[in-house]
Formats: C-alpha cells, structure tokens, sequence
C-alpha cells in the first residue's frame, strides 16, 4: 500500500508539487494525467528520491520514506522501481545483463541466481531470446520492455512508468502496452504516466487529474472518463480523447 500526503516539492525555489495526495492499494494501477506540466513526472521522480520533497509524506506498507536518509532511500529502491520514456539501458552490456545488474551491485544477489532471474524476466516480457543482444541490436521497443524487466528485477511491490511508450515508433507502441497490461495483473502496484487515454482507461484501476501541482480530482476509470466532476477533468479527457 502506498499512501503519499500533501506532498510538496520546488525547483529552484518554484512550487511544483502543491500538496499532493493520494493512495494506492496493493495490485492497484493509478494513472496520473493532466497538462504538461502539471508536474506528473514529478511526483514519480520525488516518490523514488530523485527530486527531494520539501513537505508531505509518503508511506510504503505502512512505514514512512525519509528521504533525507541514505538507508532508508536504499530501502526504498528495493521496493519501488522507475522505468522512464527514455530507456537508458547500459550500452556496453547484453539484454541479461542490464536486468541482472542491480540485483548483484546493489543488493548483493548473487550473480548465478541474478542472471537466472534475469532470464525468466526477459522471458517474461517476451525475450528470452534476445538475452545476449547488446541494447543497439534491439527495436525501440524492445529496448523498452528490457528496461521493464531491469526494472522488475528488485522485486519491487511499486512499479513507476513515466511515458514509457512515448519516444517509441507507433507500431512499437502496441508491445510495450501489452507488456505493462500482462503486469498488471500480477499484483504489482503501478504509478502510471501515459498519454495513451485508451490504454489509461482500460487498465486503471483509479485515475489522478492534476493540475498546476495539485490533484485536481481522483476517481475510477468510469467515473474520470464518462462522469468527472470537474470541469477542468471534463474539459482535459474530452479533448484528449
Ligand atoms: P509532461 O506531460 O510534459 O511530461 P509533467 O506533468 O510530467 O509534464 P513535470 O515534468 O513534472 O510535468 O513538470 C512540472 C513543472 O516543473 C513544469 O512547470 C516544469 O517546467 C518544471 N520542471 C520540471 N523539471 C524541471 C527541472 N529539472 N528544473 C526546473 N523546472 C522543472
Ligand atoms: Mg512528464
């Protein structure tokens, strides 16, 4: 379960996140939409400690992240993992690799079971053939679900996406959904970053407006895309649809 209150965060002294709050039950898929921005991918970077929050609070299965605090970062990263629109996968490493990485350098996993784990990622989002490819021998796309495995591979109980499908060809876009759709019904919970509305609508199971730092409003799919009570909702969904 992840409960996020009032949370706060600045750049360069500008509010960007003005008390943001919202919750996530286990197995849940949250979609966060709304304008650019309206600070989305923000909200994701200060939930994994990449952006440090100035107020509010976030709480992972009941314990509180302090991010001020080295350790518990660390803990955090083995229970929250980001995938990102740009996937930044290591160049110089095969497909296993990439996925097997953290598990043995931060986590100390052993290397065997890392890579075998790896591979049943890979597997997982449909490449099991491709572990000994470097990452410039793959399609965008598949570049992208090795990034959802890497991702993966911490056992994380919350998955990030920011946009994973928007830097990829739109025939690329069809497998990358499938991948996230196939993970979601596996438990994981999912902070969820997309533009596609139809994919959003299909798969929340609760959909975040925001606005200017501040959630605007939080209902189901249903609610959010056919009834929203705000106008500001109204107006965001019908023209994005
Ligand atoms: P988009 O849909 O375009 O990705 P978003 O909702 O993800 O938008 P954010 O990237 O979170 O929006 O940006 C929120 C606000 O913070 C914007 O006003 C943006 O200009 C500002 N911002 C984002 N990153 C930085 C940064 N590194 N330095 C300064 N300001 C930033
Ligand atoms: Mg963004």
């Amino acid at each position: 379960h992840l409960d996020v209150r009032d949370l706060e965060a600045s750049y360069a002294g500008n509010p960007v996140l003005r008390g943001v709050t919202l919750s996530a039950d286990k197995g849940e898929v949250v979609s966060l939409i709304g304008p650019s921005g309206s600070g989305k991918s923000t909200l994701l970077r200060v939930l994994i400690g990449l952006t440090p929050p100035t107020a509010g609070a976030v709480c992972i299965g009941g314990t509180a992240v302090d991010y001020a605090d080295k350790r518990s970062l660390r803990a955090l990263r083995s229970r929250m993992s980001i995938v990102f629109q740009q996937f930044n996968l290591f160049q110089n490493m095969t497909a296993l690799a990439n996925v097997a990485i953290a598990p043995v350098k931060v986590h100390g996993v052993p290397k065997r079971e890392a890579e075998e784990r790896a591979m049943a990622l890979l597997e997982k989002v449909g490449l099991g053939h491709k572990g000994d490819s470097y990452p410039d021998q793959l399609s965008g796309g598949q570049q992208q679900r090795v990034a959802i495995a890497r991702a993966l591979a911490v056992e994380p109980e919350i998955l990030l996406l920011d946009e994973v499908t928007s830097a990829l060809d739109p025939e690329r876009v069809g497998e990358v959904l499938d991948t996230v759709r196939a993970l979601a019904g596996d438990g994981i919970t999912m902070l969820l970053v997309s533009h596609e509305m139809a994919f959003v609508r299909e798969i929340s199971t609760r959909v975040v407006m925001m606005d200017a730092g501040q959630v605007v409003e939080t209902g189901t799919s249903a609610e959010i895309f056919t009834a929203a009570k705000m106008e500001r909702t109204r107006a965001f969904v019908g023209a994005v649809i």
